[in-house]
């Protein structure tokens, strides 16, 4: 039967670390960190480690996990045993975070909950626990100072047609962009003929000295008139890549 417990030793790594794992009865405590019973041979570092996270089964490099994780620093030193009997460690956490810490662990891409609704603070804020949890500075510095603001930048272009330009029929945007349309009444005042001739209406040049008598001493006539204007709003989100990337993983 595995007594649960902490590990008292961890506890020198500071005072953050909780209580983790099973310490196993009648195992022999080595120095040198396990290697891989599957891979004989396998460097020590890249052999694979078998995390059980609450229901779920994860499997990754040890150095994929020791680099920036004190926590994993700690429990994979090899100085204290407290792996299961299959070799494989147990972590008490929400698996469904933990796919984020190691994804970042992997490649160092910072993770980004951007949705419909903009940024989901409350799964940043969840995520900064995991990573102050299993002390990874690079990562908690990046949710802390919510960086994320930064990585995802939303700009609106408003262009206006009118309802007779073919243009806002055939709006293009790239990946990303996403395009609303609003039509707007306008009314616009528009000259009248006074000899009443349809070339001439709206275009006042067009009268000659025929309709300037026509027109007497009533001054210039106009009218107003309902135009159909489009309003096409695009909407682009850029991203930028140099924020999501931990400088840790590019050197
Ligand atoms: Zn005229």
């Amino acid at each position: 039967m595995p007594k649960f417990d902490s590990c008292p030793k961890l506890s020198t790594f500071g005072n953050t670390i909780r209580p983790f794992v099973f310490i196993m009865e009648n195992r022999s405590v080595t120095s040198e960190a396990p290697s891989s019973p599957e891979i004989p041979g396998l460097a020590a570092r890249e052999a694979p480690i078998h995390l059980q996270v609450g229901e779920r089964r994860f499997t990754t490099a040890r150095a994929t996990l020791t680099e920036e994780s004190g926590f994993f620093a700690a429990l994979l030193s090899g100085r204290w045993e407290n792996a299961l009997q299959d070799g494989s460690y147990f972590i008490d956490a929400d698996p469904n975070l933990f796919q984020h810490i190691l994804a970042y662990l992997r490649r160092g891409v910072f993770p980004l909950f951007d949705g419909a609704q903009g940024h989901d603070h409350h799964r940043y804020l969840a995520l900064l626990e995991e990573a102050r949890y299993f002390q990874i500075p690079q990562l908690e510095a990046w949710l802390s100072n919510k960086h994320y603001m930064m990585a995802a930048q939303v700009t609106y272009k408003a262009e206006e047609y009118d309802e007779d330009d073919p243009r806002w029929r055939t709006v293009t945007t790239a990946a990303g962009k996403t395009v609303e349309y609003h039509p707007q009444w306008a009314t616009r005042k528009v000259y009248l003929c006074p000899r009443g001739i349809p070339e001439h209406r709206d275009n006042r040049t067009g009268c000659g000295r025929r309709c300037e008598s026509a027109r007497g001493d009533d001054g210039d006539q106009f009218e107003e008139e309902l135009s159909l204007h489009i309003l096409v709003i695009k909407r682009e989100v850029a991203f930028n890549a140099d924020v999501c990337v931990s400088r840790a993983a590019e050197e």
